[in-house]
């Protein structure tokens, strides 16, 4: 395989390279990042170096991918995806060891979600190899993006588009896959915090039937609107219940839900309505391996009031706290609003296999 150097590849601006190609870095290429705030950094977007971008022609194969600087794309004013909602996105982290490389938190699990997500929305996606390779060579171009240990990740985001020209409705004739990284600093500065959040009762995230258990671009600008009318409130996000009886727990507007009661920890299972997350799938396997009965099962609004300790999974929280949970005119407390004991040992060791602090022993870390 050809290898590529970044510092070509910065003179050279763009540079075509097949999904497979590897890219090398250089040790000055890390230092350039020593210049940020990585205390200061937020959850926010920032332009970082490179981007990839990988088009079909018309009979929807892929051609090879390119990593370009990062900036605008140019798209038509009739792409499916602006007129029609056809895309998709992914979100993952890449987290720098102790040992100062950077590693992947289980990336093929995300291009079979992406492969999924595809065939619900009529879109070609990259293969598993093309989607780790191409994830891969957008790291390593922008690894001086890549915090420092312990003090936050690099937020990978890849995105599925209709990007050809459609005025009917139906599939557009060409796609475009784009991945662009940003860096983050840890969700919370102060270690875990626990969220409170509103069971939403009149809107809906997801019906039966839908696209609730697909990472589609057009479930989450609905879910705005209770959102910020939550946050006027003073909640920090919304908990949603199910379209069809209103009764049994959901998710939050972008990350999975999980009660703990004794020894058992429940989790609504995916059935179509609700995003089957990584994280929570992880989790799960965890709890098991730690001893503790996990059921994927249909959780009462009843049930979640009546738990020891509620938390939230997802890419960028990780594993969060719920502190409160509002139903109605019902407040209800875990933990004193403070971190359950559950809650801490799950994330503990999660994030400790994440970054690289305990031993792989599931093989879900993988070297860039
Ligand atoms: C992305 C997402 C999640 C979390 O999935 P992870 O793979 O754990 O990041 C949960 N719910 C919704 C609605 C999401 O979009």
């Amino acid at each position: 395989m050809p290898r590529i150097e970044i510092s070509r590849l910065r003179q050279n601006k763009s540079l075509k390279i097949q999904a497979g190609v590897t890219v090398s870095t250089t040790k000055d290429t890390a230092a350039l990042g020593s210049d940020i705030d990585w205390e200061n950094i937020g959850f926010g977007i920032r332009s970082t170096d490179f981007m990839y971008v990988m088009k079909t022609d018309r009979s929807g194969e892929w051609r090879s991918g390119e990593l370009l600087p990062f900036g605008n794309l140019e798209l038509s004013p009739a792409a499916g995806v602006l007129n029609y909602g056809q895309g998709l996105f992914e979100g993952m982290k890449a987290y720098r060891t102790q040992d100062g490389s950077a590693v992947l938190f289980r990336p093929k699990e995300n291009a079979l979600r992406m492969i999924s997500g595809a065939k619900r929305m009529c879109m070609p996606a990259p293969s598993v190899g093309d989607f780790t390779a191409a994830v891969k060579s957008t790291v390593k171009a922008n690894v001086r993006w890549v915090p420092p240990h312990g003090k936050g990740s690099l937020y990978i985001r890849p995105l599925l588009i209709g990007s050809g020209a459609i005025l009917g409705l139906a599939p557009a004739p060409e796609y475009s896959f784009i991945i662009y990284v940003s860096p983050v600093g840890n969700y919370f500065k102060s270690g875990l915090a626990p969220i409170s959040l509103k069971v939403e009762t009149f809107y809906h995230r997801a019906a039966p039937g839908g696209t609730g258990g697909v990472k589609t671009i057009g479930n989450y600008a609905p879910v705005l609107k209770t959102q910020l009318d939550a946050k006027d409130q003073g909640f920090s996000d919304v908990l949603y219940l199910d379209a069809a009886e209103n009764k049994y727990v959901e998710e939050v507007s972008s990350c999975n839900i999980f009660t703990v009661k004794g020894n058992t920890i429940s989790t609504p299972e995916t059935l179509g309505t609700i995003l089957p997350g990584i994280t929570r799938k992880s989790i799960i396997e965890l709890a098991r391996d730690m001893g503790y009965k996990v059921k994927e099962t249909a959780v009462t609004v009843e049930e979640l009031l009546d738990a020891d300790e509620v938390f939230c999974t997802g890419t960028a929280v990780v594993v969060n706290p719920v502190g409160s949970i509002t139903y109605g005119d019902r407040r209800v407390t875990y933990s004193d609003g403070g971190v359950g004991k559950v809650s801490r040992a799950l994330s503990t060791s999660l994030t400790d296999i994440q970054m690289g602090r305990s031993e792989d022993k599931f093989g879900w870390v993988e070297q860039l």
